[in-house]
C-alpha cells in the first residue's frame, strides 16, 4: 500500500490511497465505495452497512463497555448474512430464478435488526 490521502468517513482516520483503493479500512473494515463516500445513508452495494451504520458499529466495538457484546452482535450479523447468500444461491440453483426480491427483503430485515441493537448498544453505555 502506497501513501494514504483519503480519510475514511467512517472512523475518520487517514486510510485509502484512492478510490481504486481495493483494501478494507484497517480500524473499522469500511471498503471504499464512491457513493457511500457522498451518501452516508446509502446502504446498498460493497458493504453491508451505510457510513452512519458503519458509525454506529464502530462505536460499539471501540467502547470498551459494549466492545465484547458488539462483536458478538457483528458476528451473528455477518454468520446470518453469509448463511443467508448460500441459501439463496441454492435456491436460485434449484428454481433456476433470477429473482432476488425476496432475498432482498431478509437482507434489508437483517441489516435493520443487527443496526436496532446496535442503537440500543450505544445509548445503553
Ligand atoms: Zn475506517
Amino acid at each position: 500500500m502506497g501513501k494514504a490521502s483519503i480519510t475514511c468517513p467512517v472512523c475518520g482516520k487517514l486510510e485509502f490511497e484512492d478510490f481504486e483503493d481495493h483494501e478494507n479500512c484497517s480500524q473499522c473494515d469500511w471498503k471504499i465505495n464512491i457513493t457511500q463516500y457522498d451518501n452516508h445513508d446509502y446502504s446498498d452495494g460493497t458493504n453491508p452497512l451505510s457510513v452512519n451504520e458503519y458509525k454506529l458499529q464502530y462505536a460499539a466495538m471501540t467502547n470498551q463497555n459494549t466492545a465484547e457484546t458488539a462483536k458478538k452482535l457483528k458476528d451473528e450479523f455477518y454468520g446470518d448474512r453469509y448463511a443467508l447468500n448460500k441459501e439463496f444461491r441454492e435456491v436460485t440453483r434449484a428454481k433456476g430464478t433470477q429473482s432476488c426480491s425476496d432475498m432482498t427483503d431478509k437482507m434489508i430485515a437483517l441489516r435493520i435488526a443487527y443496526v436496532e441493537e446496535l442503537k440500543k448498544l450505544v445509548s445503553s453505555s
